[in-house]
């Protein structure tokens, strides 16, 4: 059972999902809970760490962002105890969790896990901090990037080989939009691995993409449910011959993204490796690439990095003007990306005619387009991002009956 920050933001939540987990272990379960920072826990640390340093240390940083998690391990421990239930915490590294050394946004490696084997073993309910871990060469604390908490979940599920994990939160499930966007947006009951990835990828932040890997590559059925409510939520599974595709299943946004473009780069083999190389030397994660040869200038290559890398990925490309060559080097801070995701798609054409309609319709100019089999994806300015959601959750009837699949 995995837990959100909103879910354990203050006592009365705590006491609240503690009677849920020992409702769990009464039932006959063995249960392992991961929680994670209490409501905005981690967003205060962040700003507390830039009140006093401009770049902070990142080994420093993660020392600091992990203790969010310890504070409600250990509160819901003592809940637990208070319902009579022999409850321990464990911190990531406690538990076996161990990472690469890229503070911020580690890679779990391994999961050892023996204590909390022996814990469950002795019959206590066992509660892990999440998004944190250990490195294996420095010993260094490390996180795992943010919404974290969902990986530590379903990596401990993969390792204890658990029949399910059960990713509790404030929403009852995967929608077909953000339900803050779309009121309307409604529920999903099933939804495949491939596109449960494009949609975490493209911005559904309900479950972190590493926790969808993780799932898909170790098998581990996820269920997203409600902190609060007791009703089913979604199940993200395997794809199946008899799932009923729908031609699109939901519309994922991000807003926090940036675009960088190169001008005049020689046209020549090598450039574009050159410049991604460096990037990926420097741990930028590079999403959306367009390249552009043009007959008179050389060629524009454009790319997509998340807003709080940019800085580095143009202090790299200007580390590089010398050996690359460019003739200019721009930014935009203002992008956003809209995405359509639907397993159907693969075998239906026009989706990307019809999207590009609704949006001209609106007035909202496309930056980018990037596509995969089953998802399209425009770059647009952030601040017509929530209405082309909205505008596309409606052309495509996402609401209805045209978007109704196979409930289960
Ligand atoms: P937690 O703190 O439980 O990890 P998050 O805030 O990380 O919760 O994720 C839950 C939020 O994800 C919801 O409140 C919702 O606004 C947002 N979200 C974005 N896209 C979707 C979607 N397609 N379905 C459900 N929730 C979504
Ligand atoms: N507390 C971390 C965050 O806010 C991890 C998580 O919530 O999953 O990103
Ligand atoms: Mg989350």
């Amino acid at each position: 059972m995995k837990f959100g920050g909103s879910s354990v933001a203050d006592a009365d939540k705590i006491k609240n999902v503690a009677r849920r987990i020992a409702a769990a272990k009464e039932g006959g379960d063995d249960v392992l809970a991961v929680v994670s920072a209490r409501g905005k826990t981690t967003d205060g640390l962040v700003a507390l760490a830039q009140e006093i340093s401009d770049r902070p240390d990142p080994r420093e940083m993660d020392m600091l962002l992990s203790t969010g998690e310890r504070i409600s391990c250990a509160l819901m421990a003592m809940a637990l105890h208070d319902l009579g239930h022999g409850a321990r915490s464990f911190t990531g590294s406690q538990a076996g969790i161990l990472t690469d050394d890229a503070h911020m946004k580690a890679k779990i490696l391994e999961v050892r896990g023996d204590r909390l084997r022996e814990a469950l073993d002795e019959g206590a309910i066992v509660l892990v901090a999440g998004f944190q871990g250990m490195s294996s060469d420095s010993r260094n604390v490390t996180t795992l990037g943010r919404g974290g908490s969902d990986t530590t979940a379903v990596a401990l599920a993969a390792a204890l080989e658990a029949d399910v994990c059960e990713i509790y939160t404030d929403v009852t499930g995967v929608f077909s939009a953000d339900p803050r966007v779309e009121a309307g947006a409604r529920k999903l009951p099933l939804v495949s691995h491939e596109e449960m990835l494009e949609m975490a990828a493209m911005g559904s932040k309900v479950l972190a993409l590493r926790s969808v890997e993780f799932a898909r590559r170790h098998d581990v059925p996820l269920h997203v449910r409600s902190s609060f409510l007791p009703e089913e939520g979604t199940w993200i599974t395997k794809e199946t011959p008899d799932m009923e595709k729908a031609i699109v299943s939901g519309i994922a946004h991000r807003s926090d993204e940036a675009k960088v473009t190169i001008s005049g780069v020689e046209n020549r083999p090598g450039v574009a490796a050159q410049i991604f190389t460096a990037l990926a030397d420097k741990n930028v994660n590079v999403d959306t690439i367009i390249q552009n040869q043009s007959d008179v200038s050389g060629a524009d290559v454009s790319f997509t990095v998340p807003l709080d890398e940019l800085r580095l990925a143009l202090d790299t490309l200007e580390e590089i003007r010398g050996t690359l060559g460019y003739r200019e080097l721009t930014s935009n801070d203002q992008i956003g990306k809209v995405t359509l995701v639907g397993a159907g798609m693969k075998s239906e054409p026009g989706v990307a005619a019809k999207m590009f309609r609704v949006l001209s319709e609106q007035g909202i100019n496309l930056q980018m387009i990037d596509t995969s089999t089953i998802r399209i994806t425009v770059v647009i300015d952030r601040r017509e991002v929530e209405r082309a959601v909205r505008a596309l959750h409606d052309a495509f009837d996402l609401a209805g009956e045209a978007a109704r699949r196979a409930d289960v």
